[in-house]
């Protein structure tokens, strides 16, 4: 079926045809007619396979074709993401979708100003994409109503529900109409989750696509077996090898995102970094230099795991293995969006390995392993760029997070990279 056979609303129709969307994918197809109907959705879809979409274009449809006379004051639906990227990347996908429509969106997120959002609410809006700490200061400043939303959307909705911020959601939901129609999405799920999610509606339909394996089938995903000392050469020698290619590098933690960063300058690689310790403006910029493709390469942590659209990431890599297992699956889940292939490889130290078990175990099979020979190792390390430095300068970027390596102690670390 094709979108010019869904009785949507010409303008959505015609904006669906100028983002070059003919046909839904699976999830779209199973969820829109469901949304349509009213119904409570739980909504489990591989990442990439189109989920902002599943319930933008319905929202939106609804929302226009409801009659609305005279604009009262009120939010109309509430879409909760976890990160202030994912806020702004979803409000663009429903501004695009709804373009000269009657409904109108935004976006509101912390670590900018509030007054600027506050001034933009006053003039009225439909449709709000938030994150939770904002939106509940707003909500509790008297800035939002919410007795007219009738169309409450969890993004991310295991992370969301997981957060902690259980208990402000079922706050919120007191203050939202009564008739409302709660919408969870997600790549991933537990039954924990699962339970929290089924306490705060009745009973919703639970649409779920490819249940088996979490991973994207658009990415082909493997673990080379790498010394923690040695990943740096793996890296710069696939940058070397792909130097067109955008890669996104996911590490631990703020600080390594730094080392990595400046182990690759040193080898005349240009790279920036993201995470949570940045301030909002850099996070857009950087995000931003990354997307137009001005830098190849982002190094970021699980900060950026979830939901960021970027469509032509062409490999990811887990510098460091995930603390999660799921956020494997939302990692590798950043290459091979929409009807794009993607790879990504995961960089295992020994000390990993448990973490390694455990991505198999959630994921319920094993990951591919790329063997190399000695010499292949061998190669990739003796040839950086980086053995024309001084040694001083590569302990300096290298030297451990102290207590954070995994029971490796510093001196031995610094001791291995004196030795090569
Ligand atoms: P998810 O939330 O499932 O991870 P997104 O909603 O971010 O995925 O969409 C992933 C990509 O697929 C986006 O770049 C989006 O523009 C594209 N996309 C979504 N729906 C369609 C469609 N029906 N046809 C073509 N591309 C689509
Ligand atoms: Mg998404």
């Amino acid at each position: 079926m094709r979108f010019s056979q869904y009785h949507f609303v010409d303008e959505i129709k015609h904006n669906l045809e100028k983002m070059g969307f003919k046909k839904p994918t699976d999830i779209q197809y199973k969820c829109i007619p469901n949304i349509l109907k009213g119904e409570d959705l739980l909504a489990i879809a591989q990442t990439g396979t189109g989920k902002t979409a599943a319930f933008a274009i319905p929202v939106i449809h609804i929302l226009h074709s409801k009659i609305n006379p005279k604009r009262q004051t009120g939010i109309r639906c509430i879409v909760m993401v976890p990160t202030r990227e994912l806020a702004i990347q979803i409000n663009e996908v429903f501004t695009t979708l709804a373009k000269n429509t009657r409904v109108s969106s935004m976006s509101v997120f912390g670590g900018v100003e509030q007054d600027p959002q506050i001034a933009k609410l006053a003039k009225g809006v439909d449709i709000l994409i938030a994150t939770p700490g904002r939106l509940f200061d707003l909500v509790s400043q008297g800035h939002i109503q919410l007795h007219r939303a009738e169309i409450l959307i969890l993004d991310e909705a295991d992370h969301m529900l997981d957060l902690g911020f259980i208990k402000d959601i079922r706050d919120l939901i007191r203050f939202l109409s009564k008739k409302r129609q709660t919408l969870f999405f997600s790549a991933t799920i537990d039954e924990k989750i699962k339970d929290l999610a089924y306490s705060l509606v009745k009973n919703p339909i639970r649409i779920q696509v490819s249940p088996k394996d979490p991973v994207s089938k658009n990415v082909d995903h493997s673990v080379v077996f790498v010394d923690m000392d040695d990943k740096r050469f793996f890296l710069e020698r696939m940058v070397k090898e792909n130097p067109e290619s955008k890669i996104l590098v996911f590490v631990r933690t703020k600080v390594r995102c730094e080392r990595v960063q400046a182990a690759m300058q040193r080898v005349g690689i240009d790279a920036v970094f993201m995470h949570g310790g940045k301030d909002q403006k850099d996070r857009l910029d950087v995000l931003n230099q990354f997307r137009s493709g001005k830098v190849k390469m982002l190094i970021a942590t699980d900060v950026s795991a979830r939901g960021i659209d970027i469509p032509d990431v062409d490999f990811v890599v887990n510098y460091d293995l995930p603390e999660h297992p799921e956020n494997y699956v939302h990692r590798v889940g950043r290459t091979g969006r929409g009807m794009k292939k993607g790879m990504a490889y995961s960089f295992c130290d020994e000390a990993e390995q448990p973490l390694l078990k455990a991505i198999e175990n959630y994921i319920g099979k094993q990951v591919k392993v790329l063997e190399l020979t000695n010499e292949g190792y061998q190669e990739i390390t003796t040839l950086s760029d980086a053995k024309n430095l001084r040694m001083e300068d590569i302990i300096d970027a290298l030297s451990p997070e102290p207590n954070k390596r995994y029971g490796v102690k510093k001196a031995e670390a610094q001791k291995v990279d004196i030795v090569k």
